[in-house]
Order: structure tokens, then C-alpha cells, then sequence
């Protein structure tokens, strides 16, 4: 096992990290911007090291200082959260050539995700459904029209470098085909430095669920349910939960063992998240995220699993405490993102908590990095914490959050914390009848 983990990140998930690694006996370093200097991360660790001045760029992006501090401190492994560097090929190669430990997969598995063309082909290679599309990079206009002729229309023209939803153009017919090839193509090229597009059937009405699947790098597999994570703002999710309203065992143990072989096949290590577009009982896989997610403590609420210690015990070459018929589902999650934002515009409000209480009672969680006379940098994102819900049914879930969400007091900055109130009663929400495209449908309906 590890002696001592640096922690490449910052927020609720440089704390969640830390927890789990202090559970495990591992001393904990963190790495922080000037900005945080008083962050919580910081104060809970065992040692910390500031590596640079506020911009991403140059502190939680600069993997040279942070391979120095893995040196000074004598780290043996680096956890790199979700976002920054956690899905940085290089990153991980360059702490396997300093023979530190990155806690994730290989870079070339980080490589493979990363480029959704070859994502989308592997995936189809190990037998998981995709969107039907093109085979890979089209940049001819009237090879573009064939696949789409094909296909059927509407389509959709994504970015093989794409991310964050960046680079998507929707092509509802042929006479729309050629310019939404061309804006996507310079699109793709402005954002990410690389202008290879593909094209896809374009799906109206599906929902986003997402497999979470472990591998030991050793040719096992397993898969822990799905996530529904339809409710999203600009492609950005704002309401995660499991099960999915929409699945049935059945169906979840399908694709999930579909996941948990081709995780096994590929010899992947670590936690990974395939996610899929679900539509009328078929699912389309999309990407894979080769990470930590921001949503993994609804999956945690209902398997009863830690999976950064998952990530911890399968880094360091001690395999998964569990097997596939381990893995039980109990009842029902739910995650509401308390973003400093507002809850209409979504623009985020940055400055001084005042006063920060969270709910307790049974099945509550809260992750945070915040507190009462807290300053939120503007630097970073703006999620200042989940909350994290828990009950025997959906039912008993969704009582425990308006209960929960009532006793939630964030005062100084404004918060999204009064959109959950009104999803929370909202009869179609109740129902679980929601798709991708419901959130803005419903924020478009009831802006004042
Ligand atoms: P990114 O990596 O940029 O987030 P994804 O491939 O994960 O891109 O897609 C992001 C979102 O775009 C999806 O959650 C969905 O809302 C929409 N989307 C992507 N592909 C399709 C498709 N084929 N049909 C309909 N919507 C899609």
C-alpha cells in the first residue's frame, strides 16, 4: 500500500480524497494555489505545498510543479479528482517514468477515451452499443450527405477532440448538412486545436445513463448500476440519481455486464464511467470517462461501496474488494450540485459565506469544501458542495431531500439550492418522466 498520496486537485473532491486515504492510514499532501491558501483541502492535510499563483494553468494544470511537489514531499502516488489533470494522458505517463503511482488508468487508456472516434470504435470493438454513425473523421461534404442519407436525419456533427458539449452541430436535413460540417469542423479546430469531426444520428428524446465500471488491471471486471443524469443545463448535469427511474433490473444487468466484459477485455485499471444515451430501451454509448465523477456518491449511497478506496486498494496492485456478485443495489440516491450560482441565470456569484449550515438525519450526506466566512475565489468552478440523499425507495428519497433541502442554509452568495426546491416538487420530477432536454424546457417555461 501507498505511504503517502498527494492530491492533485482542490474543492469537495481534494476532501473527499483526502478522507478516504486518512481511513486507509495514508498520509495525505495537497497541492495549492495562492488562492487556497485557507482551503479546507488545506487544512485537513497532512502536508501541503502551494505550487502557483490562482490561474489553473499555473498551479493545478502544472504538472511540473506538481511532480516537484511529489518529490520534495515524497509522495509515492498522485490521486488527480475529477477535471484538471485526471484525464491528462501525459500527466500519467510522466509520473510512471518519476515511478509515482497515478491513481487512474494507463496514459494510453486515458489516450484511447480521450479521442471520441477511437473511443466510439473501441467501444463498438468490445460489443457495447453506439449511436449509428460514421466510421471515423469525415471531412468531405458529399461523403457527409451519404452517411447522413443513410443514417436518417436528424444528425448530429460532434468533435472527435470534443468536451463540455463543446463542437456539436445538429443537421436536420441536407440543406443544413454542409454548413453545420463546416461551423463544426472550424469550431472544433478554435476550441481544441484539432478539426476532425464525425457524424452521428441525431437522438430527440433520450436520456442520459451512465455505467459505472471497475477494472483491476488484471482482467477484471465489474459494473456498480447506472446513473440517470438527464437533468442538465448546457450539456453541464445538475440532478444525478440511481437507479434510473427509467431501467429495470433486467435491463440494468444487461448493459451492465456488457460494460463490466469490455472493461475486463480492455485490462482496465481504476474507476470509469461509460456513459450512454438510453432511448426507447436502447442504449447508444457516447464516451467514457476514464475518472473519479463528480456523481459517484450516488452509486456509493446504493452499493455501500467507497470507491476511492477502490481506486486506492487497485493503483496500488491489491486488486478489488469485491466481485460482481458482491455488488448489491439498495435503494435509492439522489445528488443536487449547490453551485454558487444564481439559480435562474446560472451566472456564478462569487464572494464570502456568511453563514453555512448543512441538513443531518438519516441517509444525508453532504460534500463540501466550504464554510461559514469562507471567500469562493473566482477562479475555479462554482460548486461549493452535493448533497447527497439516500432512502429505501424513491419515494422515501425524494421526502428525505425536500426535508433536507429545507434545512440547507447557504447565506452571502446565491446558490442553486432554490431550483432543487422546486425540482424537488415538481410532479413530472416525482415521476421520474424527464429527459436531456427537460431541465431547459422547464427554465425557458418559468424564466420571470
Ligand atoms: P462532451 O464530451 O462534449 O460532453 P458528449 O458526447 O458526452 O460530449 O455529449 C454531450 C451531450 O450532447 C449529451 O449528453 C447529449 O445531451 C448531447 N448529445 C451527444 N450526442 C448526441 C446524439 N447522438 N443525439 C442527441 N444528443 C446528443
Amino acid at each position: 500500500m501507498f505511504q503517502k498520496i498527494l492530491i492533485a486537485n482542490r474543492g469537495e473532491i481534494a476532501l473527499r480524497v483526502l478522507r478516504a486515504a486518512k481511513e486507509l492510514g495514508i498520509q495525505t499532501v495537497v497541492v495549492h494555489s495562492t488562492a487556497d491558501a485557507d482551503a479546507m483541502h488545506v487544512r485537513l492535510a497532512d502536508e501541503s505545498v502551494c505550487i502557483g499563483p490562482p490561474p489553473s494553468r499555473d498551479s493545478y494544470l502544472n504538472i511540473h510543479q506538481i511532480v516537484a511537489a511529489c518529490e520534495i514531499t515524497g509522495a509515492d502516488a498522485v490521486h488527480p479528482g475529477y477535471g484538471f489533470l485526471s484525464e491528462n494522458a501525459k500527466f500519467a505517463d510522466i509520473l510512471a517514468a518519476h515511478n509515482i503511482t497515478f491513481i487512474g488508468p494507463t496514459g494510453d487508456h486515458i489516450r484511447i477515451m480521450g479521442d471520441k472516434i477511437e473511443a466510439k470504435r473501441t467501444a463498438k470493438r468490445l460489443g457495447i452499443p453506439v449511436v449509428p454513425g460514421s466510421d471515423g473523421a469525415i471531412s468531405d461534404p458529399a461523403e457527409a450527405k451519404r452517411v447522413a442519407a443513410e443514417i436518417g436525419y436528424p444528425v448530429i456533427i460532434k468533435a472527435s477532440a470534443g468536451g463540455g458539449g463543446r463542437g456539436m452541430k445538429v443537421a436536420r436535413d441536407e440543406s443544413d448538412l454542409e454548413v453545420a460540417l463546416a461551423t463544426a469542423r472550424s469550431e472544433a479546430g478554435a476550441a481544441f486545436g484539432d478539426d476532425a469531426v464525425y457524424i452521428e444520428k441525431y437522438l430527440e428524446k433520450p436520456r442520459h445513463i451512465e455505467i459505472q465500471v471497475f477494472g483491476d488491471g488484471m482482467g477484471k471486471g465489474v459494473h456498480l448500476g447506472e446513473r440517470d443524469c438527464s437533468l442538465q443545463r448546457r450539456h453541464q448535469k445538475v440532478w444525478e440519481e440511481a437507479n434510473s427511474p427509467a431501467l429495470n433490473s433486467a435491463e440494468r444487468t444487461r448493459i451492465g455486464e456488457i460494460c463490466a466484459n469490455a472493461i475486463a477485455d480492455l485490462g482496465y485499471s481504476g474507476a470509469g464511467t461509460i456513459e450512454f444515451l438510453y432511448e426507447n430501451g436502447e442504449f447508444y454509448f457516447i464516451e467514457m470517462n476514464t475518472r473519479l465523477q463528480v456523481e459517484h456518491p450516488v452509486t456509493e449511497a446504493i452499493t455501500g461501496i467507497d470507491l476511492v478506496h477502490e481506486q486506492i486498494r487497485v493503483a496500488s496492485g491489491g486488486g478489488l474488494s469485491v466481485t460482481q456478485d458482491d455488488i448489491h443495489f439498495n435503494g435509492h440516491a439522489i445528488e443536487c450540485r449547490i453551485n454558487a450560482e444564481d439559480p435562474r441565470t446560472f451566472t456564478p456569484s462569487p464572494g464570502t459565506i456568511t453563514h453555512f449550515h448543512t441538513p443531518g438525519g438519516l441517509g444525508i450526506r453532504v460534500d463540501s469544501g466550504v464554510y461559514s466566512g469562507y471567500k469562493i475565489p473566482p477562479y475555479y468552478d462554482s460548486l461549493i458542495g452535493k448533497l447527497i440523499v439516500h432512502g429505501r425507495n424513491r419515494v422515501e428519497c425524494m421526502m428525505r431531500l425536500r426535508r433536507a433541502l429545507n434545512e440547507f442554509v447557504v447565506d452571502g452568495i446565491k446558490t442553486t439550492l432554490p431550483l432543487f426546491q422546486e425540482l424537488v416538487n415538481n410532479p413530472d420530477i416525482a415521476n421520474g418522466d424527464y429527459d436531456i432536454h427537460w431541465l431547459e424546457k422547464y427554465l425557458a417555461k418559468t424564466e420571470s
